[in-house]
């Protein structure tokens, strides 16, 4: 059985009046349906290149990106949900409005789907706050909001592009928890980009370390932890979770 996610022996090379720049070259990993997928690397290696391949925004120079045996844009029924470093809710609209402005723009706001968002707000906590603006909102709240509003599109993979980044540290640990929890709940297939090894190994079920550029795949760490319900911040609590992150530090300083 196809996989349901497969980047094959992915390249891509910026051209630009300056030159050629080489991003990505042999690009070859998979993620499994509901699993979650770290993709940690030095600063400028081609992650956020990486995203906007898996997005559509690039097409890949080498290689094919397969989503259940076939190229991603053959598919017309493949939809990412992009998670970016903001929130970007806008404070001209309530809560609602924002968590159904995607169904707007897409003219998809269907009695279905506006009892759908209803059911999400209602069961991470939003219902009541729906009228308000999101000035009015915690960080974490704020975040939630974002993360309601990606999945009533019901997209088929999520890609986080380092989504606690203007977060303080604190905020941060208990905002990873809370949406992994709404992840992992909701059956979410992520892809998670960050460059912070202690968020990743938390996380993810699987970390995909890429090499300086043009980065290639240098190692992959499933991170499994022996605990009856996973959550980040247990994880981190855990024997296993010291080793795993020496093991990325370690792969990624002998490049
Ligand atoms: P990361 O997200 O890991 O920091 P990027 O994917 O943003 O890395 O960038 C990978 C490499 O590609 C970098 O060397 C960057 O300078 C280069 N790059 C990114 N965007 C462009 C572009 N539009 N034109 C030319 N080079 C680019």
């Amino acid at each position: 059985m196809p996989s349901f996610l497969e980047c094959r022996d992915v390249g891509y090379t910026y051209h630009s009046l300056n030159g050629e720049t080489n991003a990505l070259e042999h690009i070859s990993f998979t993620v499994d349906e509901g699993e979650f997928v770290a993709i940690v690397g030095p600063s400028g290696c081609g992650k956020t290149t990486m995203l906007s391949l898996l997005c559509g925004q690039l097409t890949e120079s080498t290689g094919e990106i397969l989503f259940r045996g076939k190229p991603l844009r053959e598919h017309i029924d493949f939809h990412i949900g992009y998670m970016p470093q903001q929130d970007q809710l806008f404070e001209w609209r309530n809560i609602y409005g924002n968590v159904t402005l995607g169904l707007e723009i897409q003219k998809k706001l269907t009695e279905e789907n506006q009892s759908y968002a209803r059911k999400l707000m209602e069961e991470y906590g939003l219902w009541e706050f729906r009228h308000v603006r999101p000035s009015q909102l915690s960080g974490g709240m704020r975040q939630r909001a974002a993360l309601i509003r990606t999945l009533v599109l019901r997209p088929s993979l999520l890609l986080l592009d380092e989504p606690f980044s203007a977060l303080d540290y604190q905020t941060r640990l208990s905002v990873a928890d809370d949406i992994y929890q709404i992840i992992k709940k909701e059956h979410k297939t992520a892809i998670l980009v960050t460059h912070d090894l202690s968020e990743a190994v938390s996380m993810a079920d699987r970390v995909v370390i890429l090499s300086k550029r043009p980065a290639t795949v240098l190692k992959e760490v499933e991170t499994t932890f022996e605990m009856e319900q996973r959550t980040p911040m247990k994880a981190r609590n855990m024997a296993g979770f010291k080793e795993y992150f020496n093991e990325i530090w370690e792969v990624l300083q002998c490049q």
